[in-house]
């Protein structure tokens, strides 16, 4: 056992959660049979092995396919607020262990524990949508044009709704997901990412409790576990209509192709490349809180990060000092210990890709304003902790119109009106995120017009990162178009229905058309 996991409680945690060194990653409910190799999870934070994950071969596939799509023909007869009831006490049982799983978040993950409790939080809020949403699944009714007949839409469940997830919010992607599929009456089933599997048995331990204390068919949840190959075994089953993937536009563009060489449904949530633009009616204090937040929170490895600070040229020395004095007071280390700001990347993978960006930057011109690197020594044993950096660059380089998984901040400077900083803006081929600060109301309503920021998010006077559950969330462009948790997200786990009902004895075709026999 790690010195981390003794001094801040994680092998309780883990006790909690109902994890052990080895563990079944194939399951339906309660019942488990992962057979596969095992997948040893690692924490970024020391280094340590948290336990091992078996993995999902495809004649586990099989059993957990069988355990689902039996389970979607109860399920979906099940009244929809009866569904929500499910719903309501998962959220109850995520309350109870919201500490001990958001422990493990950031011990697996490496974000703060600050942000894991967070996280756990998202899930329980989107339970509670869900559980209002489950009496509200409505379609509208239209007047029919034929007398005595009356006409309306209603949504149906889907079946079997796959779930393939990123490692950087490893567990609330997942209840963005069921919650809303759940109470649509769909069956989900999961495949976390590989680099943070114990948060996936974690998960399915809790819900495989509710599922049981409500005698629930078990494959109303099911979790796999893999790397793409056991993602692609449902990428490319017609027993599974819906696909949400969240995670690389690389892995999004093969998910998409493969989903739809099948006509199946997919929804993508995938790579952003944000930006916050500074005009000269900005408030600076606010800048500077939501710029370093939205680039160094969970170490620069959320899909909503900032990446590019788009700076007018008149506030462009102000705003740059600022920013870098706020870098300064920066603490990096152990993100279980609540003093530190920055914790760890994910693996040393993602620490060669940050030093990789940072040679880039420069070689094509950038100038380093807050230097990177490595840190070494005592408590940065596991090799994953990098300094934020900041560079001067421009919109045009390669390596700024690539979302790098880092804290990386880039300088942009624009001249001229707030068109000319929108174009930057745009001008990349994500579009998850994005925000202004300004006072400027002029500016504000130019930013959010149709010919304004062409994000999925955009907003006034807050950073890019972090988005509440109520809205839709998602992004344009390379982004992938999908949208999940709030709003109307719910109907893309649903199948839409129009009904035409003729009360009359008479058989009028519609358009007037006319058959006697
Ligand atoms: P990744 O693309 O490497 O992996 C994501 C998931 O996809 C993993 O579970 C992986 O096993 C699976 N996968 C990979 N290739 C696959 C294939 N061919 N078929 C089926 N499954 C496949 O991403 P990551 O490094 O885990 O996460 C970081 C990325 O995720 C960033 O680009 C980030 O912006 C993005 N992300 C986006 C959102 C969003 O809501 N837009 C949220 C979180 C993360």
């Amino acid at each position: 056992m790690s010195e981390t996991a003794v001094s801040f409680g994680i092998d309780e945690a883990l006790k909690k959660l109902g994890l052990n060194q080895i563990n079944e990653g194939t399951s339906t409910g309660s019942n488990n049979f992962g057979s596969g190799d095992a997948i040893a999870s690692y924490s970024p934070v020391d280094g340590a092995l948290i336990g091992k994950v078996k993995s999902t071969t495809s004649e586990d596939y099989e059993k957990v396919m069988q355990a689902a799509t039996s389970a979607f023909t109860e399920w979906r007869s099940v009244p929809a607020p009866q569904r929500g009831e499910m719903v309501r006490q998962f959220g109850e049982k995520l309350r109870e262990l919201k500490e001990p799983l958001g422990k493990l978040v950031s011990y697996e993950m490496g974000k703060s524990y600050q942000e894991g409790l967070g996280e756990v939080q998202e899930m329980i809020d989107i339970c509670d949508f869900a559980v209002g949403l489950s009496r509200q699944l409505h379609g509208l009714t239209m007047h029919s044009e034929r007398p005595g007949h009356r006409m309306y839409e209603q949504y149906h469940p889907l079946g079997v709704v796959g779930i393939i997830s990123a490692f950087n919010f490893p567990v609330a992607v997942w209840a963005w997901n069921t919650a809303l599929a759940w109470v649509c009456g769909d069956v989900c089933v999961w495949k976390p990412s590989e680099k943070t599997p114990m948060c996936g048995v974690a998960c399915q331990n809790i819900i495989a409790e509710v599922l049981k204390e409500n005698n629930l068919p078990e494959g109303i949840s099911c979790l796999i576990n893999g790397d793409y190959k056991v993602g692609e075994m449902m990428t490319t089953d017609t027993r599974v209509p819906l696909v949400s993937a969240t995670g690389s536009i690389r892995m999004g563009k093969i998910v998409a192709q493969a989903v739809a060489a099948r006509l199946g449904k997919s929804l993508l949530e995938l790579g952003g490349n944000n930006a916050i633009i500074v005009t000269p009616d900005a408030d600076i204090k606010m800048t500077v809180i939501g710029a370093v937040f939205g680039a160094v929170g969970t170490a620069g490895q959320r899909c909503t990060s900032t990446r590019r600070l788009i700076i007018h040229e008149s506030i462009y020395d102000q705003v740059k000092e600022a920013v870098t004095d706020a870098y300064k007071q920066l603490r990096i280390g152990n993100p279980l210990d609540e003093n530190n700001h920055v914790g760890p990347l994910i693996d040393t993978d993602a620490v060669n890709m940050y030093q990789k960006a940072l040679e880039e930057a420069e070689k094509e011109g950038g100038s380093i304003l807050v230097e990177g690197g490595v840190l070494t020594g005592d408590g940065y044993e596991s090799g994953c902790y990098v300094k934020p950096a900041i560079v001067e660059a421009k919109n045009s380089f390669q390596i700024v119109q690539e979302e790098t998984f880092a804290p990386i901040l880039y300088l942009l400077k624009y001249s001229g009106n707030v068109e000319d900083a929108i174009a930057q803006q745009n001008g990349v081929v994500q579009g998850l995120s994005s925000a202004i600060m300004t006072n400027n109301l002029r500016e504000a309503e130019r930013f959010l017009s149709a010919s304004g920021s062409d994000c999925g998010i955009a907003n006034v006077n807050i950073g890019t990162s972090g988005a509440e559950i109520g809205g839709a969330f998602g992004g344009e462009k390379e982004t992938g178009g999908g949208r999940e948790s709030g709003s109307d997200a719910w109907k893309v786990y649903m199948r839409r229905q129009t009904n035409t009902i003729n009360y009359t004895t008479e058989l009028p075709l519609a358009q007037g058309i006319k058959f006697d026999l």
